[in-house]
């Protein structure tokens, strides 16, 4: 059993880990960066509520994310534990988050901060730009999740820290290296694969 969470700035990998690790640990990866996406596509009251926010960089409000997260750890599949991507991403998710978990006796695991410098990060996101044409991967709305990412997202990692719960990881190398040593780190804290389920 695993509740995890991966944290990271944009290009950090986080997403592309974050699936990785799920699997090995037999969890689903909840991204709610995926799940907003889904939404727009499909065209749904709730993708017609964060179409413009998510094309400018913007955070989509607390109060709607929040309320997506916590249905969709209702479902079945993370009964038995799961892995966040993108959620939470400032202290007000934060809050949100513990009290849902604590209703549930629940709390998580680790937390991983997937650690990149940033002309790396943005050298990762200028390609997927090309590579993907994603809406938000416009030259401004890269700069201002960016910016979101110092401002709010950073901040929640000393939360976590003060909790003794923050795992740092060097996310430079290969997809590989990355995932083995994000294992790693995960068993060294007796979070095994083994009894993951
Ligand atoms: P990135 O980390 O590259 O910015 P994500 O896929 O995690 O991309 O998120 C894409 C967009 O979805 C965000 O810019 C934001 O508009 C919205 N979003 C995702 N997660 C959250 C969240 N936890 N709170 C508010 N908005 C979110």
């Amino acid at each position: 059993m695993a509740r995890l969470l991966i944290v990271g700035p944009q290009g950090s990998g986080k997403g592309t880990q974050g699936i990785r690790i799920a699997e090995a640990y037999g969890i689903p990866a909840i991204s709610t960066g995926d799940m907003f996406r889904a939404a727009v596509a499909s065209g749904s009251d709730l993708g017609n509520q964060v179409t413009e926010i998510m094309q400018s960089g913007n955070l989509v409000p607390d109060e709607l994310t929040s309320a997506v997260v916590r249905d969709r750890l209702t479902q079945a599949d993370a009964a038995q534990g799961f892995l966040l991507d993108g959620y939470p991403r400032n202290v007000g998710q934060v809050a949100d988050l513990d009290a849902f978990l604590a209703g549930r006796g629940e709390q998580l695991d680790a937390v991983i901060e997937l650690v990149v410098p940033r002309e790396e990060s943005i050298e990762r996101l200028t390609l997927r730009a090309a590579e993907q044409g994603r809406a938000d991967d416009t030259e401004e709305a890269i700069a201002n999740r960016l910016a979101i990412y110092e401002r709010e997202t950073a901040p929640i990692l000393d939360v976590y820290r003060e909790r003794g719960i923050a795992v740092e990881i060097d996310g430079v190398g290969t997809l590989d290296e990355i995932t083995d040593r994000l294992i790693a780190a995960l068993e060294g804290r007796g979070l095994s694969r083994s009894t993951a389920a």
